[in-house]
């Protein structure tokens, strides 16, 4: 009886098949489309027009591969292909489609072959729209991976992201830097003011520590007062701790929270990749060992795992705070190297060297505190300094019938200093030296940087009598066509091509080319770092004016220096070892 009710409706259902069809097809929510074998839509229903935003019937006669998301379609198409092989086991994809109006609508489609189906004759894929579903996933993952407060990432995210700052850090041999930023005493702050004020602060924190990061540098928030800061590109130890301190006096600006002014501190504790692990893990708790020494030291201190890194950065501190005072304190002395007409052997001036007589370190290289005085602008009065004590001793050379030549190195900081040429024509003023007999060396660096403030104040100096020297000539990485802007009369090789002049046939034939080029541009031309009679051959067949170097003599105090002028043409003396403090990196 029950199978005849069946088989009754059944029949019926038959009979209205086309209209029953369409209905289900008008109020469907998938999308139901039909592809030949080649992926070309040649049905759809209403509901994709709906769904996509195009017109009724714009899809047929296209690909839709065309409109999938390019990192969809590779998945998209295999799945296709499956079908169309008639694999049996076919699972939903998911995959971005365009939207009319330029978005991306997430679909998961499912297909099936009906290609030997009579009226279809084709691949049918019914497709739902799951955008909601993977917004809501999006946002899920964006909790699962940052801290509520904050909206940094959190432990999770910070573990990835080291973990690919290390992977980035080996193949490109960068170091990576991991910071564990404590606050000081933030329980009491919880405490005292409620857990809202606490809430501010950590929120103030955080924008504070962004703000010493560069983009591309994590900044995540592990839980209480804690905070991590991963450098992905650390560059020098150095470097890392200058960050870490710029992040300690960020702390130490008072906070205003509810209207009360509250004073925080943090301890940084720093390890570094590769040198104190290779895995996230121990870099973190290796941090996490430095931060605690660093609370031990007393609040606003950082530390490195690592204590030879301690160290470097405590050499580095010593310098810095002693080369603040060493100008005061008379600790600068200048060195005089002799230049040499090579023609005649005989002295023709000479290069002012900088040295520091340091209490504890004894005489200290320039290669180890100029970039310091660079980096701190200590440059400015040290550079006034070498300046006024070279015009001085020239003076003083002068008086005694010595016509020389002296070259002090300008460093490009004292060129980007807007009064660099008032203050050279006052202490010219003030010392009487006569103009012609002071030169400024300055390296390529200069010419590339900043390259119209540096004609303007090249002409300056040089229509005061100044003649100016390019040092270091071949090192820079400048195209050769700036020579002929610039006011240059001298041209100084720089060592390293002098040093196989005569056995390494490149650096032959770029000597060769340099003394060419000089001649036409009507400069002369110094040969640095001349050590040897085979070098000064080579030099003197060329054509080369000067050259300096340990061949004649190294650098050498004042007086030293006026006894090798008197003893008239040079000698070829062994070199005198002069002990400066370098580090042996
Ligand atoms: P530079 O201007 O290229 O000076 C030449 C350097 O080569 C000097 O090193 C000199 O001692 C060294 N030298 C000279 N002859 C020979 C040689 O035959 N063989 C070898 N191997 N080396 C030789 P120094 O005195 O250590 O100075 C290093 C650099 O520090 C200088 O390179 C210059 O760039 C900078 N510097 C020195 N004094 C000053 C200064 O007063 N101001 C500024 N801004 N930089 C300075
Ligand atoms: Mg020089
Ligand atoms: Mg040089």
């Amino acid at each position: 009886m029950a199978s005849g009710i069946i088989r009754h409706k059944r029949r019926h259902l038959l009979h209205g098949s086309e209209e029953l069809f369409r209905a289900l097809i008008q109020n469907s929510t998938d999308i139901i489309t039909i592809h030949d074998a080649e992926g070309i839509t040649i049905y759809e229903t209403p509901s994709a027009s709906r769904i996509l935003g195009y017109l009724p019937g714009a899809l047929i006669g296209k690909s839709p591969f065309d409109a999938i998301h390019p990192k969809d379609v590779e998945g998209t198409r295999v799945a296709f292909h499956s079908v169309l092989e008639g694999s049996r086991e076919v699972l939903p994809v998911e995959f971005r489609f365009h939207h009319a109006d330029g978005s991306w609508i997430w679909l998961e489609g499912v297909g099936a072959n009906l290609m030997h189906h009579y009226g279809i004759e084709g691949i049918v894929l019914t497709s739902r729209d799951i955008t909601p579903r993977k917004n809501a996933e999006k946002q899920l993952n964006y909790l699962a991976n940052h801290d509520a407060l904050t909206g940094l990432p959190n432990r999770l995210l910070m573990e990835d992201r080291l973990r690919q700052a290390i992977a980035q850090a080996h193949r490109n041999g960068y170091l990576a830097a991991v910071m564990l930023i404590d606050l000081d005493q933030f329980k009491m702050v919880n405490e005292s003011l409620g857990h809202h004020a606490g809430d501010l602060l950590l929120m103030e924190v955080a924008r504070r520590i962004k703000q010493c990061a560069r983009e591309g540098d994590t900044i995540a928030r592990l839980g209480g007062d804690e905070f991590t800061v991963i450098l992905h590109n650390a560059g020098t130890v150095e470097h890392v701790s200058s960050i870490a301190q710029m992040i300690l006096e960020e702390f130490s600006r008072p906070l205003t929270i509810d209207r009360q002014e509250l004073f925080t501190s943090a301890s940084i504790g720093i390890s570094i990749y590769p040198a104190d692990g290779d895995e996230p893990d121990a870099l973190i708790k290796h941090a996490d060992t430095a931060m605690y020494s660093a609370k031990k030291l007393g609040r606003s201190n950082h530390r490195f795992f690592t204590d030879d890194l301690n160290a470097k950065v405590r050499e580095r501190i010593v310098l810095e705070n002693g080369l603040r005072t060493a100008v005061q304190r008379n600790e600068l002395r200048l060195y005089y190297q002799p230049k040499v007409n090579v023609a005649s052997g005989r002295i023709i001036g000479a290069e002012a060297l900088l040295r520091w007589q340091h209490p504890q370190l004894g005489l200290v290289s320039p290669e180890i505190f100029i970039p310091i005085a660079e980096e701190t602008g200590l440059i400015v009065p040290i550079g006034e300094w070498v300046l006024r004590t070279a015009c001085n001793q020239i003076c003083v050379w002068h008086n005694a019938g010595h016509e020389l030549h002296v070259a002090v190195n300008l460093s490009p900081y004292q060129l980007r200093e807007q009064d660099l040429c008032d203050r050279i024509t006052e202490i010219m003023l003030q010392t009487g030296v006569p103009a012609n007999q002071l030169e400024v060396e300055i390296t390529e660096s200069v010419l590339v940087e900043n390259a119209e403030n540096a004609i303007a104040v090249l002409n300056t100096l040089k229509s005061q009598g100044i003649a100016i020297a390019i040092d270091d000539f071949g090192t820079g990485y400048s195209s050769l066509s700036y020579l002929g802007r610039f006011p240059l009369d001298i041209l100084k090789i720089d060592q390293s091509f002098v040093r196989n002049i005569t056995t390494d046939e490149g650096n032959t034939a770029i000597v060769r080319a340099i003394l060419a080029l000089a001649k036409s541009l009507g400069m002369k031309v110094v040969a640095e770092g001349v050590e040897s009679n085979t070098q000064l051959s080579f030099l003197s067949a060329h054509g080369c004016d000067f050259a300096q170097g340990y061949f004649f003599s190294p650098p050498v105090e004042a007086e030293r220096f006026v006894q090798l002028v008197k003893a008239g043409a040079m000698a070829k003396t062994a070199p005198e070892s002069i002990r400066l403090f370098k580090r042996n990196t």
